[in-house]
């Protein structure tokens, strides 16, 4: 009787400080988590049903949030048991808030239940650069960013304007607590990672589960340990950890894992560093991935004005923000696999092109691509992103930009060089600390701080691109699968730390090793770079940036919400028929998808991207990107298997539409990774729109 008592206190007071974002409502900036009650809370469940054994970091910060735990009689077990969790907040980007908000204005409530931000980052697309290209996202996208804010000022939800930054840099910045639970409308969500919170990327309608103060499930994940020994050389970076990583366990093997890292290479790590290991965490399929507290973490936090929130996690370092030491002593024990990684050795590297783990060491990238035959040329070298644009990122490879101009070096003939500010701050930053002045010393154009390039929103003009040819890039993003960046299916893109963009940028050549070759000077004489230098944390602090980025927090409960009905962009929604409780009969299969069906197959981005919030237009982007296997893998290209409806061989979506209008229900049978990704609300919602009752896949 005492303990049931115990778990509905417990679970009372949890739920009020969820709702209220403690005592400063759903828009704080930051408020200090509630270490005492996740304290009590894992307790209660190490004690009812955990039988006290050891935890693993993301196993306490999932059991501090299970929804009610005095409902549970037995361990979770991973792969199986489905968690119902209470996450602390949300976060949104703009592509897939659209539709999130449009499914939360169906739920009838006043404002949302968890703390919630809507970052406008992906709709800007790169063109010209910075203030130009944003005025041009209000041009293009002002019915969006009007729909968005007006929702966000009567839902009590935190409005970051295009221009402001790019949603997991705006969180880190802002957000991120250690030990704290966050959904987010993106797959890089666990960026956040990096400052200890256990944040995961979700379709919408997860996000507005969240929103609405339903319980949010999720299959107990397995939980894997990366082990860091020792510290980085002078050339490799962080990205060079999670390059290797992917390497190692390729975009299939974190599937239904959290990656947590330990050992005592994590204190060596700065901060942002660790953030941008877990952001490409998502490229091994990872459900999240996660740090120990670590000081890095501490100062960090001081340097973002959230001095409150290291302060409590020193004191919960041990008990709560970190794994406990029997798991730290005896890894193999308590983590389901265990990856080594040893810091010292690593060396930079180069994973592309097409997928994110296809690994090359910097030292076998001369003889790789001539053996491969990649396009040695690089026609773009671009950094930043929500990846890597960290002071350190961009003060090292400042340092490595200041080394040509002093010798009189600009980027390589033929050589784009395009920078991407994570947020206002940063952007602001590197412009007060000569970090700016150093990229376009060498001829960078800084764009926007928001995704463009990233997510496939970068006008390459007639005059620089090289149209439809085979040409390499090299960025320090995060994904790039074929066409991603500038729709060019020929364009071979490679992913490295923002130290080796910056040397391909130089030396205009993939083949080009700074570790061991030379540049040539404005006068002919050879020169090697030295290796980079940059700072964790800028000495006099973060700049604070324009006022017009910084967050709209304007409660307006009684604000009207525009949608026009005959918008092209916007499109209220109806809810989806249930399921008439039969057997399917007499469906048709629409496409068996030939290999990865991600959902950048299933609803592709780039000029698609306005689309987000009107699922009809959208659904006519439907599986463009899949592989038909009865067909010699042709994409988005399928035979009519009804007589008499046309066309008789079409797009997946035409296809798809006749059927939908002729009442003919069909199905998709996928072979692997089939909706990972990104846009999964939409890739749920789209085939069900035209008419698909259901999808087989092999995973
Ligand atoms: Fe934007 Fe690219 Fe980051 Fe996605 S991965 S949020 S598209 S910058």
């Amino acid at each position: 009787m005492f303990r049931q008592q115990a778990i509905r206190s417990i679970s009372r007071r949890y739920a009020t400080a969820s709702a209220t974002g403690t005592s400063t409502g759903p828009q704080a900036r930051a408020s200090v988590p509630d270490y005492a009650l996740f304290s009590e809370r894992l307790n209660l469940a190490r004690s009812t049903i955990l039988e006290n054994k050891p935890l693993t970091l993301a196993q306490k910060i999932l059991y501090a949030h299970l929804h009610d735990v005095g409902s549970m009689t037995s361990a979770p077990v991973a792969g199986e048991t489905y968690l119902k969790l209470s996450p602390d907040r949300v976060a949104m980007q703009d592509a897939s808030a659209q539709m999130a908000i449009l499914q939360f204005m169906l739920s009838g409530m006043a404002q949302t239940a968890v703390p919630t931000s809507i970052h406008c980052d992906h709709l800007v697309e790169a063109y010209k650069g910075g203030d130009l290209d944003v005025a041009r996202s209000w041009q293009s996208s002002r019915e969006i960013y009007e729909f968005l804010q007006a929702a966000s000022q009567k839902y009590g939800i935190a409005f970051w304007r295009p221009g402001s930054g790019i949603i997991h840099q705006l969180v880190l910045e802002n957000y991120a607590a250690p030990g704290t639970l966050m959904l987010g409308t993106d797959s890089h969500t666990p960026n956040a990672g990096g400052l200890g919170m256990l944040a995961i990327g979700v379709g919408g309608a997860d996000a507005v589960d969240a929103m609405a103060a339903i319980p949010w499930e999720l299959k107990a994940p397995g939980i894997m340990g990366v082990h860091l020994r020792g510290k980085l050389s002078a050339w490799a970076s962080p990205k060079d950890v999670i390059l290797a990583v992917a390497g190692k366990l390729s975009v299939r093997g974190g599937t239904g894992f959290v990656v947590e890292y330990f050992g005592d290479g994590v204190d060596s790590l700065s901060c942002t560093g660790m953030a941008t290991i877990c952001n490409m965490g998502a490229e091994v399929g990872a459900t999240t991935s996660v740090f120990p507290y670590a000081p890095s973490m501490a100062r960090y936090l001081r340097a973002t004005q959230r001095t409150g929130i290291a302060e409590a996690a020193d004191t919960y370092r041990a008990s709560y923000l970190s794994a406990d030491t029997e798991v730290v002593a005896d890894p193999s024990r308590y983590y389901d696999e265990v990856v080594e990684i040893d810091l010292a050795q690593l060396e930079p590297g180069y994973n592309g092109p097409f997928t994110p783990d296809l690994h090359t060491p910097r030292s076998k990238m001369t003889e790789t691509t001539q053996a491969e035959g990649w396009t040695d040329r690089v026609s773009a070298a671009l950094i930043g992103s929500c990846t890597n644009s960290s002071y350190q990122d961009l003060s090292r490879a400042a340092s490595l930009a200041r080394q040509a101009s002093s010798r009189g070096l600009r980027v390589a003939e033929g050589t784009e060089f395009l920078v991407s500010p994570g947020s206002e701050q940063i952007r602001a930053t590197m412009e007060r600390d000569g970090i700016q002045a150093a990229f376009e010393g060498i001829g960078a154009t800084v764009l926007a701080n928001a995704c463009g390039p990233c997510i496939g929103q970068w006008n390459r003009d007639a005059g620089r691109a090289p149209s439809r040819e085979s040409n390499s890039i090299v960025s320090s993003f995060n994904r790039n699968f074929r066409a991603r960046n500038d729709g060019n299916p020929n364009t071979l893109n490679f992913l490295a730390s923002p130290e080796m963009v910056l040397a391909a940028a130089l030396s205009g050549r993939l083949s080009f090793n700074p570790l061991t070759d030379k540049l040539r000077d404005a006068d002919g004489k050879e020169f090697a770079l030295e290796p980079p230098v940059g700072s964790e944390l800028p000495a006099e602090g973060y700049a604070a940036g324009r006022d017009e980025y910084k967050p709209l927090l304007d409660h307006q409960p009684d604000r009207q919400i525009p949608i026009d009905p005959a918008s092209q962009r916007l499109q209220s929604l109806d809810a989806f028929k249930p399921w008439n409780g039969r057997d399917f009969a007499d469906t048709r299969v629409l496409v068996t998808v030939q290999g990865k069906c991600t959902t950048d197959h299933i609803s592709a981005a780039g000029k698609w991207l306005k689309y987000k919030g009107h699922l009809e237009n959208l659904a006519r982007n439907t599986l463009i990107g899949a592989a038909n296997a009865a067909m010699d893998g042709a994409v988005n290209l399928v035979r009519n298997a009804v007589p008499g409806l046309t066309p008789a061989e079409g797009t997946i979506p035409d296809v798809a539409t006749s059927y939908r209008d002729a009442g003919v229900p069909w199905m998709v049978i996928a072979d692997y990774n089939y909706g990972e990704g990104s846009a999964r609300e939409h890739a749920a919602m789209q085939p069900r729109f035209l008419g698909c009752n259901m999808v087989v896949a092999r995973s």
